[in-house]
């Protein structure tokens, strides 16, 4: 084709691609959406460019090689529809947009309606009168995605300069697709990352990071509008044990399910979290009592439902602890702390839910202040064993006694053992404590074999299920006595009737090894746990002690008075001791003896007292005052 453009048109054609250039640019730096940069890009260029038609494909990776138009502008009254290009190599394949994407290089057309490269598109093109095309590669990340294809409606549109500046349009546009690409894919890569940090994959709900942020927002909201807000703390119930039986995944889909049903259940205002474990936490914007309480029973309603798994339906039930803002803390982490607190008392107390208040934890305080104290307390030698008589009721003669732990902290005083076994079994520490109280009754009672003091009989220990839970209980008894001196026939170990029940096998094997060796075993509490007769059989055991409130009874309920007979009964028959606890009056010793019960212990006789003053009664008389009394 003859050289028809002059140097005025030439100059014309690159001023108009330089303006088209910078207009772009503009666009590109604006830009924050692939598809809207494509068609602002192919606006610009048919406006200021003043060209017929622009367009962009993006090759698609299909066995075709298709390109597909992505973005257009201008004259095209349904080309592209029909245009049906390819970029692989055959007849539909060379047009300029599927040559520059083949081949990742600038295609120039600068007589379509003569190129017989181009004859599948001619009479499209006719209609059209596009008679010359530039199609410019896309290339992002080293390859070529595509490319933009420029119709002019004369031949020999694209020369020299403006050639240039449109091949620099397409890098700068390559460049901008790259960009946004890239900062779509930083977006996507921190969308999943505070995903992980901030909600729970199982359920999707909140995580407990999020929940502290959630909490402030709330409770700073709360503040700001002079509202209350309540705080509602789920722990569901079985979960371990479902877990454990049936696998964690059965656990996971239970709890997956509980999500379902709590978000099904909340109003608005109202956020649901995973606090962890099976713990759910529900932030309601109304802190009404009333309206928390509805909620409350509302969740526990909804999680009474029997959940199918697998065809398999679990029934599992739960505790609400609520707490409230600002009336009962004004902190995010303590209202979570109190709503918890709140939480395990709805716990103890079988399920349901309940409100938090401030005895609780002035509970806890103590609690903790215990433990501390606790923890330094043998080693301080702030414990004490006292000893309890037990009395033959015939000969009124002392035939053994009870070893009581007692604890005087200086800072606290006494506290009775009734407050802090169960808070050093809770810690742990019971073990530790036990060994205490064994190897210091052997210790006594070696002193008192050494005075000949008469008629100590054996000694009862009392023995916590933590014990005999932790590894090597017999070595450890076994050990404490070697390096005391003394031998097992001195020693009773008492139990009570829970620490039989969770390991009965393991349990026996025990009791049975101790038995061997000698200690006699007793059952402390006779009557007020389990009282199950089939472990009297299973279990080697030599005494029932029976419990206190039985005795205390005895003299006004005539069903006590029945449940003692039949305890003697019982025993009799199976050649077990009894022991009576808990004896106050001359009465109730009378009723005891009258019932057929040898032996007993109370204050009745004697009260549990110090070593020291307990040896120096015994060395004076081995019978007690009290059993002068005729009876
Ligand atoms: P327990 O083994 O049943 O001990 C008998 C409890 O009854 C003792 O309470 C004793 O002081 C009290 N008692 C004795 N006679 C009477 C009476 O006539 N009337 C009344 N109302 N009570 C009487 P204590 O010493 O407060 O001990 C409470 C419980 O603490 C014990 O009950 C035992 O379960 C546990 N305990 C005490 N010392 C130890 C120990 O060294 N180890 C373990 N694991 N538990 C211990
Ligand atoms: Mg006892
Ligand atoms: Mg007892």
């Amino acid at each position: 084709m003859p050289q028809t453009h002059t140097i005025k048109d030439e100059l014309q054609r690159a001023n108009r691609a330089l303006r088209l250039l910078s207009s772009s640019n503009r666009t590109l730096l604006r830009a924050d959406d692939e598809s809207t940069l494509l068609y602002d890009v192919c606006r610009i260029a048919t406006e200021i460019g003043v060209y017929s038609l622009s367009w962009i494909g993006y090759k698609e990776l299909d066995s075709k090689k298709t390109v597909r138009p992505v973005a257009y502008h201008g004259h095209e009254e349904g080309f592209l529809a029909t245009a049906n290009m390819s970029w692989a190599d055959t007849e539909r394949g060379h047009s300029a947009m599927g040559s520059a994407i083949r081949t990742g290089a600038i295609q120039l057309r600068n007589d379509i309606l003569h190129d017989p490269l181009l004859t599948p598109w001619q009479g499209e093109a006719r209609q059209r009168n596009y008679q010359s095309a530039v199609a410019l590669p896309l290339i992002v990340e080293g390859e070529t995605i595509g490319a933009i294809a420029i119709y002019a409606p004369e031949p020999n549109a694209f020369q020299g300069s403006e050639v240039k500046l449109l091949e620099e349009l397409a890098s700068d546009l390559s460049f901008g697709i790259e960009t946004i690409r890239l900062r779509r894919a930083h977006e996507q890569a921190n969308a999943h990352i505070h995903r992980l940090a901030f909600f729970d994959s199982l359920t999707g709900l909140p995580n407990r990071n999020h929940l502290t942020d959630l909490l402030t927002d709330a409770t700073t909201a709360a503040h700001a509008t002079g509202r209350t807000m309540s705080l509602l703390m789920l722990d569901l119930d079985y979960i371990r044990e479902i877990n454990e039986t049936y696998g964690h995944s059965t656990g996971d889909q239970i709890l997956a399910q509980v999500a379902r049903k709590l978000r099904a259940l909340t109003t608005e205002g109202c956020t649901v979290t995973r606090f962890g474990g099976d713990d759910f936490v529900l932030i309601c914007a109304n802190g009404d009592r009333e309206l928390a309480a509805e909620l409350a029973q509302r969740m526990l309603s909804a999680i009474r439902q029997p959940f199918t798994i697998d065809s398999r339906s679990f029934s599992i039930g739960g505790s609400i602890g609520i707490a409230l803002y600002p009336d009962d803390a004004d902190h995010p982490a303590e209202l979570l702390a109190r709503a918890d607190l709140a939480m395990s008392k709805a716990k103890k107390g079988g399920g349901g839910y309940c409100f938090y208040r401030s005895e609780m934890s002035q509970t806890l305080i103590r609690k903790l202040e215990l433990i501390t104290r606790l923890e330094c307390a043998a080693d301080e030698g702030n414990l004490h064993l006292y000893y309890q008589p037990k009395v033959e009721l015939y000969a009124g003669m002392i035939v053994g006694a009870e070893a009581l732990l007692r604890w005087h902290d200086p800072l606290l005083g006494w506290v009775p053992p009734g407050e802090f076994i169960p808070v050093a079994e809770g810690r742990g520490l019971m073990t530790q404590i036990g060994d205490w109280v064994l190897s210091t009754a052997c210790r006594h009672i070696r002193i008192w074999k050494q005075q000949g003091l008469p008629c100590c009989g054996r000694i009862a220990v009392n023995v916590s299920p933590q014990q005999l839970e932790a590894p090597f209980f017999v070595e450890r008894v076994v050990r404490i006595l070697e390096e005391t001196g003394v031998s097992p026939v001195n020693i009773e170990l008492e139990l009570t009737e829970s620490c039989l029940m969770d390991d009965p096998e393991r349990i026996g094997a025990i009791l049975t090894e101790l038995r061997l060796l000698g200690f006699s075993i007793a059952i402390d509490d006779f009557g007020t746990g389990y009282s199950s007769l089939v472990y009297l059989k299973r279990f080697p055991i030599d005494t029932l002690k029976i419990d206190r409130t039985f005795v205390n009874n005895i003299m006004t309920s005539s069903s006590d008075r029945a449940i003692i007979a039949t305890i003697l009964a019982i025993a009799q028959q199976m050649g077990l001791t009894t022991v009576a606890e808990g004896v106050e009056t001359l009465e109730q010793r009378q009723a005891l003896k009258t019932l057929g019960c040898v032996i007993a212990q109370g204050f009745y006789f004697c009260p549990p007292e110090p070593a020291e003053s307990f040896t120096a009664k015994r060395l004076a008389s081995p019978c007690l005052p009290a059993l002068s009394v005729p009876g």
